[in-house]
């Protein structure tokens, strides 16, 4: 049962073994999980329920409708930077590239000594990895749907002598259309809309959507429950108030309004960590434009990676979107914007992913808004700089004409020998035209409550009852995509809350 605006009284009670906040990756994972081993489960989406026949390619009229803020949302820091996240049901997964990556074996190795629980070790994680994976159907693609875009990426760093990696991604016969972004619009990506989300109300789940959460109810310091405030979607004014009243709540709204979720109440801040160590993978776009026919909007975005530097926290990848989302990211105005557009057949656009070295912060701003703080460092304006001149080397190297730059003081170089002014001297972090998807590490996991918000078993160490299940509980920054982590937690998660439901309801 999916409901809408329409369908509740200006004041609607609900009851639930268990509530889940949000539907992307965390939420979905472990609200099918929880469904199908017999909770009662009931979701609450702010976003609304948009199938796969309502996508297509049309920035303006998808990006309010998936997108949060419509794809406006933005970091500040010393160089304010724009966020990108999903709001609707299937969250962020709607709306990504589709790429599964596990969290690095190291990674889980530093977690596994921060947290001190051997059931988030390398070893035990990977059944939870491999039903994730398995989940949400994981592969490698069939050339067929491979641009030219992709292909001049590989050939590239093939000639560069680097390392390119394919990348598995989440479907079931992708066929390159290239608007992933915007919604598949084939039902091929398994976003959580289409693999957890129908699992789950296959189960007998209930999906309340277009209401924000915006309290926790808490009763003798217990978690018991969540108020929101349903929302029209056309005209964004409320129009009535839901109360739901469950044996536990699950937040599982993303790592920048979970912790403004709890940031209102006076829970979660022993450790004095709630909000803080917020990670953002930040990226930067290159694009080229070659003298020929690319076509790379005829392929999949992200076929691979290149990989040659990823143990010095730098990834490069292809990273082609539909027409009006490149043109958006353009740094001209008017008639230039056009002249660019009108090779949007010969473009290869290519991105730059730098591991963080920094964290930042989610404070709460007023009228209900979440503000997140983070600047990127000196070191990381090295790599960024590093990172573009590789791309554009090996952009000119591979015949291209022009390449258009993140920096808001140099635009474009039209030669390999200007490379050389992508310089420190020249570019300040200020500069920098920074973008991320990814999103982490706010509400973090940890074994001791000094420095963490959450248990092990993802509970709020000081507010029984209340659960995390997104990316914000990562313990630090990963270094890949982070989707497949976070529904891999979120399952382990969700079998041991629902042995917990289960066992309270055998003892009722
Ligand atoms: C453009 C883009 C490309 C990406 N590409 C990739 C990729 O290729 N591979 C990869 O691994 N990762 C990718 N990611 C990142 C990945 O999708 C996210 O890391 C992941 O979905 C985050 O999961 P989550 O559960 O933390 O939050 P989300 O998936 O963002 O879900 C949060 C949900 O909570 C809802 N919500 C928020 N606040 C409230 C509230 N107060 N009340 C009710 N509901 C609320 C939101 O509407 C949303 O549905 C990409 C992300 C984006 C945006
Ligand atoms: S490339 Fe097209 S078919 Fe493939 S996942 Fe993306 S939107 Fe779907």
């Amino acid at each position: 049962m999916i409901l809408n605006h329409r369908d509740y009284r200006a004041d609607s009670h609900f009851d639930a073994e268990v509530v889940v906040v949000g539907t992307g990756a965390g939420g979905a994972a472990i609200g099918a999980m929880l469904a199908e081993l017999g909770v009662d489960v009931l979701f609450v989406e702010e976003g609304g329920h948009h199938p796969t026949s309502s996508f297509n390619p049309y920035l303006a009229e998808s990006m309010p409708r998936l997108w949060r803020d419509a794809g406006t949302s933005v970091i500040l820091g010393r160089s304010t930077f724009l966020y990108a996240e999903g709001r609707c049901v299937g969250g962020s997964t709607v709306i990504n590239g589709a790429m599964t990556y596990r969290a690095p074996e190291e990674v889980l190795q530093s977690w596994h000594a921060q947290v001190r629980d051997d059931s988030l070790g390398p070893a035990a994680m990977e059944s939870w990895f491999e039903r994730a994976e398995q989940d949400i159907s994981a592969k490698l693609h069939r050339d067929i749907a491979v641009g030219g875009d992709n292909r001049i990426m590989a050939l590239g760093a093939e000639r560069a002598g680097w390392h390119h990696e394919k990348n598995r991604r989440n479907h079931i016969d992708c066929v390159g259309s290239n608007n992933c972004i915007l919604g598949c619009v084939t039902g091929a990506k398994q976003s959580t809309l289409v693999s957890y989300m129908p699992r789950a109300l296959g189960a007998g789940a209930r999906c309340l959507t277009e209401v924000r959460a915006r309290r926790l109810l808490i009763e003798r310091g217990r978690c018991v429950g969540v108020e929101g405030r349903v929302v029209d979607p056309r005209t964004l004014k409320p129009t009535g108030r839901i109360r739901v009243r469950a044996q536990a709540v699950v937040l599982a709204c993303g790592a920048v309004q979970t912790p403004h979720l709890l940031l209102q109440h006076r829970v979660a801040r022993r450790s004095g960590q709630l909000g803080r160590n917020f990670v953002t993978h930040p990226n930067v776009k290159v694009l080229a434009i070659y003298p020929h026919e690319i076509g790379g909007w005829r392929g999949l975005s992200q076929w691979g990676q290149v990989r040659q530097f990823h143990e010095e926290g730098i990834i490069l990848a292809e990273n082609m979107g539909p027409s009006g989302a490149v043109a958006a990211a353009l740094p001209f105005h008017g008639r230039a914007i056009w002249q660019r557009m009108k090779h949007y057949n010969n473009m290869v656009l290519s991105g730059v992913l730098v591991e963080d070295s920094n964290t930042g912060r989610i404070y709460r701003g007023p009228f209900d808004t979440a503000v997140p703080v983070y600047s990127i460092t000196q070191a990381d304006l090295r790599q960024f700089l590093r990172a573009t001149r590789l791309l554009c080397g090996m952009h000119f190297d591979m015949g291209a004409e022009r390449v258009i730059l993140p920096f808001t003081r140099l635009h474009e170089l039209t030669s390999a020998d200007q490379i050389a002014l992508i310089d420190e001297s020249r570019i300040k972090i200020s500069d920098l035209e920074l973008f991320t998807p990814h999103l982490m590490g706010s509400v973090r996991l940890g074994g001791d409550e000094r420095d963490s918000v959450v248990n092990p078993d993802h509970e709020v160490w000081d507010l029984p009852g209340c659960y995390v299940s997104d990316a914000s509980v990562f313990p630090t920054a990963i270094g890949v995509n982070p989707q497949v982590t976070i529904m891999a937690m979120a399952l382990r998660a969700g079998e041991r809350l629902a042995a917990r439901v289960l066992a309270r309801r055998r003892a009722a």
